[in-house]
């Protein structure tokens, strides 16, 4: 199918919104904000390592089942702010709801994301959009949990609706039924047609929540640079064993920076 004229919308280069990037751009942080020491010392350590643009947190997390950790909610826009404020790093965090958008906007977070679980419903969609009418964040637009490229393009167009030009896509894999050998389907083609029908929107893979373990990281990393992605988001913890979430599939600052240092740049960057 020829992209369509209806694809077209405006878009900030990535470049503009993040000055001095280098390739491959690299948001990392814990799955979830746990404590202001963890917050504090896993951003320190990313730091240090100078491999990491932007800082990423849960800190409304939207659990498939209940009774799991749900994120610990304001207070840790605290401590993203303490955090940036020690480091100079840019902060991401989910926004699921206006309320969140609200508040993420009011303690200075830098770059919103919209979760796999938000993506699938339009009404969520366009009520973040219509929070964001005439504020110019960046927004990172998860793939939906399901492998629907329409309802990924059209929270992007909502967005894009409401005036939002500084947008990215994440791509983090689809759910799929029984044991394989990723948590969440790769199912390369759908970003690589996203990417056909809306050419200058960044593409950034998750590796983290395609495998849902750390062992794999590095392969999904590697064969996202060959396709030329522009940044990698990759959770990271001081401890990641004792994470509050997504545990198997975390890693320590240390050793995302050694598997950052092993992936091979193609297409001319380096
Ligand atoms: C996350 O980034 O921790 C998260 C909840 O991811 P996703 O929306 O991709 O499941
Ligand atoms: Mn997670």
């Amino acid at each position: 199918k020829p992209a369509s004229k209806d694809d077209k919308i405006e878009i900030t280069p990535i470049s503009d919104w993040l000055p001095g990037l280098q390739r491959p751009l690299v948001i990392s942080g814990p799955c979830s904000a746990e404590t202001e020491a963890q917050v504090m010392e896993t951003c320190q350590q990313l730091a240090a390592t100078g491999k990491v643009d932007v800082l990423r947190a849960g800190i409304w997390k939207p659990r498939t089942r209940p009774n799991n950790f749900e994120g610990i909610g304001t207070i840790g826009l605290e401590w993203l702010k303490k955090a940036k404020e020690a480091t100079g790093m840019k902060t991401a965090v989910e926004v699921a709801n206006k309320q969140h958008v609200e508040e993420a906007l009011k303690y200075g977070v830098d770059i919103l994301w919209i979760g796999a679980r938000t993506t699938v419903n339009p009404f969520s969609v366009q009520e973040i959009a219509d929070a964001l009418q005439g504020i110019d964040i960046p927004v990172l637009v998860k793939n939906p949990i399901n492998a629907d490229l329409e309802l990924w393009i059209g929270a992007i167009e909502r967005l894009s609706g409401a005036g939002i030009t500084k947008l990215g896509a994440i791509h983090r894999g689809f759910a799929k039924y029984g044991e394989t050998k990723y948590r969440n389907a790769p199912q390369w083609q759908l970003p690589i047609e996203l990417k056909r029908r809306m050419p200058e929107l960044p593409m950034i893979c998750d590796p983290s929540h395609i495998c849902g373990n750390r062992e794999l990281l590095a392969e999904i990393s590697q064969q996202a640079l060959d396709l030329n992605y522009t940044g990698l988001m990759l959770e990271s913890h001081i401890n990641p064993d004792k994470a509050w979430s997504d545990a198997k599939q975390q890693v320590t600052p240390e050793r995302l920076a050694e598997m950052i240092d092993g992936l091979v740049l193609r297409n001319g960057y380096s």
